[in-house]
């Protein structure tokens, strides 16, 4: 055995240390802006992995990060000098068409549930990158297509499967350990280790109708209006995403439209084709669209549609807001900044929310965005080698743009925290009363906050 190699107890998957082969490739954050150096990862291949890993590592005051899909921009899943508890291997879903239920294991991806849940033409709502990770995606929440029409990722959580701080494998659920199961469905990673997830599966496709309509950015005040008025009205099986930008290089787009300033509004209708032909008519028909790209598509292929815009190892820097409504003041605010990035990569987004995510009861998760009608998030983009000409305007126009929708803002989405958000946005986006519950349940399951290596909720026992 090479003198490099630790031995944890008890544990069966791979455990890879700095200096071999694969270290690099295993400690890649998707934010290639994150560069983390753990002293070990333990590449789990199930709970009892997890678990002995957890055990191991408190043994040795090790600090834990924990890695899903690796996706967030903040590069919490990953740790300097500490371990990551690594669920990249754990990525099995099995569908019960039944019960209509997926079990989904930690480490899995979007691309993987949506491959299993529409071979029985059946999904549940998840993000819209099919290489982001189920555990951060839906501990945090989990908006996307479906949410309008479905809830949120949270809200078809049935059961979690979760490795405790102090190394339990516990079942989490409405009757077990139902504070642990509420503060899971959005309290982000705070909590302990989600093994596996149990989500509710709906009818959708495998045809849907979606994709985007792109109009030239000078539009983009009249679009937004026109956008407004039709979220308005929207049936909650219509999603819609605004994007400001530039075109993407996307090979259905002729080469002369690419990374030319537009705004687009991207949808998908969760229902009969017809019904969703019939609800994205009057997007495709208004104004002048420079390309229009909806129409009847596989959910699968839209799931996966925009993946190779936000690929691995680029760098991003993100900040984010939810906002009370599409006043003509935030349009006015919104078009103004859109389009002052330097890196033709950059974009902002902007989702439609209420219908299902509204509706939900506010006390039935640990959600706290549900008042919220959008949110927008600012993504700085950049290629790692146009790190020193675009860094520094890149992420000035991000925090300019956040900064002129101060008097907007209303809350924000845990997920799309970044690195140098102040840590008082995390009490932000839950609120007090919802933190201070959190904090509580923090306390009885983490109460050395050992899971602090995330958007971290302070342990806070109950005032007696
Ligand atoms: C390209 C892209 C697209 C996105 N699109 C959406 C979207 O459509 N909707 C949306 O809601 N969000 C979206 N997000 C944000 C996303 O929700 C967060 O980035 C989320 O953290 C990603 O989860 P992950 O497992 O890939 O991340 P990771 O970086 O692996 O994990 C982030 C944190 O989550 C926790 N965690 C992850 N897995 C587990 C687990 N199994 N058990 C316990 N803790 C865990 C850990 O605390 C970890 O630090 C997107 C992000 C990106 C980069």
């Amino acid at each position: 055995m090479p003198a490099r190699m630790t031995h944890i107890p008890g544990f069966r998957g791979d455990v890879i240390n700095p200096g071999d082969e694969d270290y690099d490739d295993a400690r890649a954050l998707w934010n290639g802006t994150v560069d983390r150096r753990p002293r070990l990862i333990a590449r789990c291949l199930g709970p009892a992995d997890v678990a002995a890993a957890v055990r191991f590592a408190r043994a040795r005051e090790l600090e834990i990060a924990v890695r899903g899909g690796g996706h967030n921009v903040a590069g919490t899943a990953g740790c300097d000098g500490g371990i990551v508890i690594d669920l990249s291997a754990m990525r099995a879903v099995s569908v019960d068409p039944v019960e209509r239920t997926a079990l989904v294991q930690g480490g899995a991806l979007w691309g993987d549930v949506d491959h299993e849940t529409q071979a029985h033409g059946l999904a549940t709502p998840g993000g819209i990158v099919s290489h982001t990770g189920v555990g951060g995606l839906t501990l945090g929440g989990g908006i996307g297509w479906l949410m309008r029409k479905h809830g949120l990722a949270v809200d078809n959580l049935v059961q979690a499967e979760v490795v405790t701080a102090d190394g339990e494998i516990v079942a989490a659920t409405a009757r077990e350990h139902p504070d642990l199961f509420w503060a899971l469905r959005g309290g982000g990673g705070n909590f302990g280790v989600v093994t596996s997830f149990r989500f509710a599966l709906h009818p959708v496709g495998p045809t849907v109708v979606a994709g985007p309509v792109f109009w030239a950015a000078e539009d983009t005040r009249d679009v937004l209006r026109f956008h407004r008025e039709l979220a308005g009205d929207a049936p909650d099986e219509l999603g819609t995403i605004v994007r400001l930008g530039t075109i993407p290089p996307l090979p259905a787009i002729a080469e002369d439209l690419h990374f030319r300033p537009a705004i687009a509004v991207v949808s998908c209708y969760a229902g009969p084709v017809e019904d969703g032909e019939r609800a994205v008519r009057p997007l495709r028909e208004f104004g002048r669209p420079l390309v229009d790209l909806a129409g009847p598509c596989l959910y699968v292929d839209h799931q996966r549609g925009i993946d190779d815009t936000v690929p691995h190892g680029w760098h991003y820097y993100w900040k984010a807001t939810d906002l009370t409504g599409l006043s003509d003041e935030v349009i006015d605010i919104v078009a103004a900044h859109a389009y002052r990035a330097t890196s033709p990569r950059s974009y902002a987004a902007m989702f439609h929310l209420g219908g299902a995510v509204g509706r939900a009861p506010r006390d039935s998760t640990a959600y706290a965005g549900r008042d919220a009608d959008h949110n927008i998030v600012i993504d700085a983009v950049w290629l790692p080698e146009e790190d020193d000409a675009v860094r520094a305007p890149e992420t000035a126009w991000a925090r300019a743009f956040l900064a002129a929708l101060e008097p907007h803002r209303a809350g924000v989405y845990v997920n799309f925290l970044d690195s140098d958000d102040d840590p008082g946005r995390v009490r932000e986006a839950y609120g007090d009363d919802v933190y201070r519950r959190l904090a509580e349940v923090k306390a009885k399951y983490d109460p050395d906050n050992v899971f602090h290596h995330n958007k971290n909720i302070r342990p806070s026992p109950p005032a007696r």
